[in-house]
């Protein structure tokens, strides 16, 4: 093991990755974590249902393994690899639940996609000769209510981007929530010709999604038993709150922008903090001899009247789930900016969330147990111009440690959902290349 050592800040799938990639290269590595757990939004809970992150996308975009698929294959996890039983999901529109129209990326459609019954389309996405986008980010909400209406994006974006943000359309960064379509839209003429092109760059064949039977934890267990294996020093429970408390010759920052900014000097901290985050609340329902429809749940746009935003049916989505006695549903509320449901007392939401419910799905059974998992400023809301001030923070950074090399600040580099993107695999891969930046530094 080489004399060089760094501190890993936050123990969830990025700082872990990270301090995987490194120890690998032969640093010494020590791992510092707020809280008495590792794993920050993966959390499974005993009766195997997940209470945070359930599942990972297989591929990237261009149609390679996803950084995950590959943590998992690398940590030898493959044989618990499993995926949905079902893929097609509801969308509750119009006080009815119709199928999610295929041929949409992240609800925005392409031109295979009939929307009868959930959104009119307006005719506006012309070509005018040149491409949709020359460079700039705009909000998604914006350049999609331009081109195809505004029921689009109230019916179908703003769901599907609200399920993976709890945010709005209106206010999301497209390069930095859908960064194939905002590339694209770089070189196309129409959005519907741009979501086309992205759609088949992302169709080779296989399942979409993977979880782990045994839940997620069990990827975040693996890893820790791989990180004590090759020696890297875990402190549990103490949030770091300078840099000067723990002497390293570089540094990884893997947790949320807020404390990273603590942690950074002030024209770097000034970039990262402006990053605003939702919170959510996922209430999970047993309820016995409920007959589910066969879907792997359903969305709810804002709209329609209702306080949930999304279900989903555990036992009928994944097949490890499906022999258990009392079919689990999880239901999440929590819009970006509406905090209304999530004031409501445990005992509240259940009732309120379980009333909602049978206005979808009918008359239910009386829960046998119902668990409240709130999740407080989990989930970052991107604003246009997001992918723009993280390169400029991580030049500063590059400048500064650069400037005074010899006795000047140690390298720090920045890792995970407050600058990368949300998604396990994106965290995933944001950790490694984190590690493969500092190594460049400490050799
Ligand atoms: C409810 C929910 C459901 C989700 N579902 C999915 C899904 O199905 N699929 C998917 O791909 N993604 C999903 N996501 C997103 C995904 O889980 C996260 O984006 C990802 O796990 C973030 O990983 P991270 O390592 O960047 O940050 P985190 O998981 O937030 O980890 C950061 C860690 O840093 C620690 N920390 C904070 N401050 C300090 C400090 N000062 N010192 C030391 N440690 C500190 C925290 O305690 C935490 O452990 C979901 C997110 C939520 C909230």
């Amino acid at each position: 093991m080489s004399s060089r050592h760094v501190v890993v800040v936050g123990g969830g799938i990025a700082g872990l990755t990270a301090a995987l990639r490194l120890a690998e290269s032969g640093v010494r590595v020590s791992l510092i974590e707020a809280t008495a757990r590792l794993g920050g939004k993966i959390r499974t809970a005993d009766d195997g249902i997940e209470t945070g992150a359930e599942q990972f996308l297989m591929r990237t975009p261009d149609g390679g393994p996803s950084g995950a698929a590959r943590l998992v294959s690398d940590l030898g996890l493959g044989d618990r690899l499993t995926h949905p039983a079902l893929s097609a999901a509801g969308l509750w529109v119009g006080g009815r639940l119709q199928s999610m129209p295929p041929g949409t990326l992240m609800g925005v459609p392409g031109f295979s996609a009939a929307l009868d019954g959930v959104a009119t389309l307006a005719d506006d996405d012309r070509d005018l000769g040149v491409p949709v986008l020359a460079g700039q980010d705009v909000a998604v909400g914006e350049l999609v209510r331009s081109r195809l209406g505004g029921e689009v994006v109230e019916h179908l974006v703003d769901p599907l981007l609200g399920g993976v943000y709890a945010g709005q359309a209106d206010l999301l960064s497209l390069r930095a929530t859908i960064p194939n379509l905002y590339a694209a839209l770089q070189t196309a003429h129409t959005l519907r010709d741009g979501v086309g092109a992205s759609l088949v760059k992302r169709s080779a064949a296989g399942p979409v999604f993977g979880t782990l039977r045994g839940g997620l934890s069990s990827l975040v267990e693996a890893l820790t038993g791989r990180l004590l294996d090759l020696g890297v020093t875990i402190h549990y429970g103490k949030p770091l709150r300078s840099l000067d408390d723990v002497d390293a010759d570089g540094y990884v920052l893997a947790c949320p922008a807020k404390p990273a900014a603590a942690l950074l000097p002030a024209p770097v901290a000034e970039r990262v903090s402006v990053l605003d985050y939702a919170s959510v609340g996922l209430v999970t329902l047993r309820l016995p001899g409920a007959e589910l429809p066969q879907l792997t749940g359903f969305l709810v746009p804002a709209d329609q009247g209702l306080s949930i935003k999304a279900a989903t049916f555990f036992s009928r989505k994944w097949e490890h789930l499906s022999g258990q006695p009392e079919p689990a549903v999880r239901v999440s509320v929590g819009r970006y900016g509406e905090v209304g449901a999530l004031a409501l007392t445990d005992e509240a939401l259940g009732e309120a969330v379980q009333a909602d419910l049978a206005k979808v799905l009918g008359p239910l059974p009386a829960a046998s147990a119902v668990r409240v998992t709130r999740w407080g400023g989990a989930l970052p809301q991107y604003a246009p111009g997001h992918v723009e001030r993280v390169a400029e923070a991580r030049s500063l950074l590059e400048a500064e440690h650069r400037a005074g090399r010899e006795a000047g600040p140690k390298p720090v580099v920045l890792a995970g959902a407050a600058f990368d993107g949300v998604g396990l695999p994106v965290c995933i891969t944001s950790g490694e290349k984190a590690a493969a930046d500092l190594g460049e530094f400490v050799k």
